[in-house]
């Protein structure tokens, strides 16, 4: 099978809530979101999702992502996509780090072995646990009274874990933080997210001020170093998200005691190859995941099904229910919400197809 074209579609994805405020005043009104096709002699289609949560988040962006594809894509036309570690190096060696350029492409190839196969992603990622997946639901930065509020609104919904922004000022987050634990029910899992937001002084006060409450910490500060300085402070379960990136900051972290868990962003690590390897060296190590993307929609959403799908459910965490903050719909088949859980298509490859009305005119053809 060879690749004998590449789509690539913007798609500008309303969020329902209008705001997301993640952390010291950084937020988003919408998920500016990458689609892309990849057409096969074989008369396989296959699809892939790339959506960074703005340009402030990440060492990524959306107009670079669309960027970075033109210019991966003509180095892959003829190569066959199903063996997917082969169309990765020829990505490399085609342009140099850029992760989040080679997530879509590298998705779509997933989905196409899925379809010659007939199996889906889960499968081929390893197999199935379970029948569906648990959600969790990020609360954007607000007033503690407000937070509390879209907790019970989400708890009322069938969500019974929920991750809070914080990383703002030290005091308002302690505040945040105590306004949610005092209405947690049992069973509830809360993560409190800073989001790289604090320094490390303004982080040691805020976990000394909850050292009570049963709750996760995630990602403090900005850099690895910060953050071990942080969780050597503190007995809360300790998540890292941001400064995971690779293999080998895996690595140190786990020889550093660094992390109970990391937040695995199939985007952040650039596709499901790169994800996979990540998930299988932390499930090795003991290491749980939350498993999730920085955004993005239908596409997005299942491709982060099937990961998590495949992934022991002692080994999850949290699964992103992040999909649903949009209403816009770009493909069928799709994960939906209910009850705050969601069940991965078993039909082979992802199990989408994409809303060819919705996604529009390409944004850029490589043929
Ligand atoms: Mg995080």
């Amino acid at each position: 099978m060879k690749i004998t074209k590449i789509s690539v579609y913007r798609v500008e994805l309303p969020l329902v809530a209008g705001n997301y405020n993640w952390s010291f005043g950084r937020f988003i009104t919408s998920y500016d979101t990458t689609i892309v096709g990849i057409d096969t002699d074989a008369g396989i289609a296959g699809w892939g999702e790339a959506c960074q949560l703005g340009p402030a988040y990440l060492p990524a962006y959306a107009a670079g992502t669309r960027t970075g594809i033109a210019e991966v894509a003509p180095h892959l036309i003829g190569a066959d996509p199903t063996e997917t570690e082969h169309v990765y190096w020829r990505m490399d060696m085609a342009l140099k780090g850029h992760p989040y350029v080679k997530t879509a492409i590298d998705n779509a190839c997933w989905d196409i072995l899925g379809k010659a196969a007939g199996l889906s992603v889960s499968v081929l990622l390893g197999g199935r646990y379970g029948d569906d997946l648990a959600l969790y639901r990020s609360i954007s930065q607000d007033t503690p009274d407000n937070m509390a509020k879209e907790v019970a609104e989400h708890r009322a919904i069938g969500f019974a874990a929920f991750q809070l922004k914080v990383g703002g000022d030290a005091d308002d987050d302690i505040a945040r933080i105590r306004r949610v634990a005092a209405d947690l029910k049992p069973g509830e899992r809360v993560v409190a997210d800073a989001n790289t937001g604090w320094l490390p002084h303004q982080a040691a006060r805020v976990v000394r001020a909850v050292s009570d409450l049963d709750i996760y910490i995630e990602q403090p500060c900005l850099t690895y170093e910060e953050c071990l300085t942080v969780r050597r402070r503190t007995d809360h379960p300790f998540v890292l998200d941001e400064c995971m990136d690779s293999v080998e900051m895996i690595v140190r972290g786990h020889a550093d005691g660094a992390m109970d868990a990391i937040n695995l962003k199939i985007g952040r690590v650039g596709g499901l190859t790169r994800a996979r390897q990540i998930r299988d060296l932390c499930v090795s190590l003991g290491i749980a995941l939350t498993i999730e993307d920085s955004g993005g929609g239908d596409i997005a959403a299942a491709t982060v099904g099937h990961l998590a799908q495949s992934t022991p459910e002692k080994f999850r965490l949290m699964v992103t229910s992040n999909y649903f903050k949009t209403e816009l719909r770009t493909a069928d088949g799709a994960p939906t919400l209910d009850n705050g859980r969601m069940a991965t298509s078993t039909e082979p490859g992802l199990g989408i197809q994409p809303r060819m009305e919705v996604l529009g005119d390409p944004f850029v053809v490589i043929a």
